[in-house]
């Protein structure tokens, strides 16, 4: 298919200079994911980048007293972190803060964790733990709803306000470190924190794929970055944001809805909204596109056993430039879980064939998400999706079974060693580890106690889940024997 011209203008128009695929997409079916913690990844080119793999950050010296515009990769190597995490929300938002803050965590060497209602916030900056990094929105953090009459953005439902400068949408997040305030009349003083928040319900869900971490101020959506900013001071003294840059591309999508059919026939079926780009003329395959994906949904529920799967977008995008430039993201997919959305390169829609089984992995992350809740670690995370696919990078898991020589001891892979080992390696070993819990303890286990469980209370899940972290490692290694 020929590529209209106008789409080429969106190209130039990317911010070049942030774009950098976390995953090498694989040939077939594997995708870059949005659960990774990414810090690390925030900033490649950054004078003094986040730290990442476990190093733990050199100190830096305290800002200058007034500084604005620190950016997260500044404020995060500054010293050890305090993971403030939101508790005003329901169970389930509570969840999704400390799953994100758990997997985070695995980032850094050094970093302690409170709960949001331990800061006296009426008492100002002195009552706040060092290096403060806030998870939640008003409707999350007390913090933040507390503090909300003096910061200088506001968030609500559907809602992302800076002063004058409004954003809408439920899929809405922001990433920024916002600036110390002295008390005063106006409310409580604060001290320099680095706030991950958003609109919706979910917004904080894998915020950290999000590429972040050179600009004081970032917002982003569920097709990937948007609008960057910094902060100004007025001669009163008053921090204001200011947006000079222009937004990141968007374009106008057709919409496409189409019933999901549930695995055991729900009179009310979930939907599937497929969107095209809207200044290209249907392909001719859009059809088996749209099929094929419905097959790759199908699957995904039917493997996870969801009743009740929730609704979803799937944005389908000609080519990886497209893609690239639309969301930041050239991997051949990846699942927005905070919005249930998935964007995927168009693929050859044959049943069983490549779009279909990418579909499956993305669906997975985000099916499960919804219905379930985070994952605790990547392994079980991703293991997951690669379970209900069957497959990775185009072969089954039984061919794998035969490919992995010498694999890593699962054990290595439940924190931030996951990430580290190569993709082909780690995926496929987490989809044999899913197969072998589910073969050992059932579905249901697997979903209520190994898919929420942080690599910290990995071998107490386990043996909640009615098995032990040994006989997983020897049921998987038995699969591997040959
Ligand atoms: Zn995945």
């Amino acid at each position: 298919m020929t590529m209209p011209h106008r789409l080429s203008v969106y190209l130039l128009l990317l911010p070049i200079a942030c774009s950098r695929s976390r995953e090498t997409p694989a040939p077939n079916g594997a995708a870059r994911e949005a659960g990774t913690p990414a810090v690390a990844d925030a900033a490649p080119a950054a004078p003094r980048p986040a730290p990442s793999g476990g190093d733990v950050p050199e100190a830096e010296p305290a800002p200058a007293p007034g500084a604005i515009n620190t950016t997260p990769n500044e404020f995060l190597a500054r010293g050890i972190p305090t993971f403030v995490l939101g508790t005003a929300g329901d169970d389930r938002a509570d969840r999704i803060v400390a799953a994100q803050v758990g997997l985070v965590r695995e980032l850094f060497k050094a970093s302690a964790t409170v709960l949001d209602d331990s800061i006296d916030v009426a008492a100002g900056a002195s009552a706040w733990p060092p290096n403060p990094v806030v998870y939640g929105g008003p409707d999350v953090s007390s913090v933040v709803a507390r503090l909300a009459p003096v910061l200088p953005l506001s968030l609500g439902p559907d809602r992302l306000a800076f002063g004058e400068r409004e954003f809408r949408g439920t899929d809405l997040r922001v990433i920024a470190v916002v600036p110390a305030r002295a008390s005063d009349a106006n409310g409580p003083g604060h001290p320099e924190f680095l706030l991950y928040a958003g609109t919706g319900s979910a917004a904080v869900a894998e915020i950290n794929g999000v590429q972040h971490g050179q600009e004081p101020i970032l917002v982003a959506n569920a097709f990937g970055r948007l609008q960057a900013g910094r902060w100004e001071r007025s001669p009163a003294g008053a921090v204001a944001a200011a947006f000079p840059d222009p937004p990141s591309p968007r374009i106008a999508w057709r919409v496409v809805e189409r019933p999901l059919a549930p695995a055991a026939g729900d009179a009310t079926p979930a939907t599937v909204r497929f969107g095209f780009p809207e200044q290209l003329a249907p392909a001719g395959d859009e059809a088996e596109v749209i099929d094929a994906a419905l097959r790759g949904l199908a699957v995904a529920v039917k493997k996870l056993g969801l009743a009740a799967p929730s609704s979803l977008s799937l944005y389908v995008y000609p080519d990886r430039r497209s893609k690239l430039s639309l969301t930041g993201d050239q991997g051949d997919g990846y699942a927005v879980v905070s919005a249930n959305v998935l964007h995927v390169l168009h693929a050859d829609p044959s049943p069983g064939g490549p779009l279909e089984t990418l579909v499956v992995h993305e669906g997975t992350h985000v099916l499960a998400y919804a219905a379930w809740g985070p994952a605790g670690t990547a392994l079980v995370g991703e293991g997951l999706a690669v379970w209900a696919s069957g497959q990775y990078g185009g072969a089954t898991l039984d061919q794998w079974k035969q490919r992995l020589d010498a694999p890593p001891r699962l054990a290595d892979l439940l924190g931030a060693g996951f990430r580290r080992t190569p993709e082909a390696t780690a995926y496929p070993l987490a989809g044999l580890l899913v197969a072998a819990a589910v073969d050992t303890v059932g579905l249901d286990a697997v979903r209520t106690h190994l898919l929420p469980a942080p690599a910290s209370t990995w071998s107490d899940a386990c043996v909640a889940a009615g098995t032990t972290a040994e006989a997983l490692q020897s049921t998987v290694d038995g699969m591997l024997a040959r």
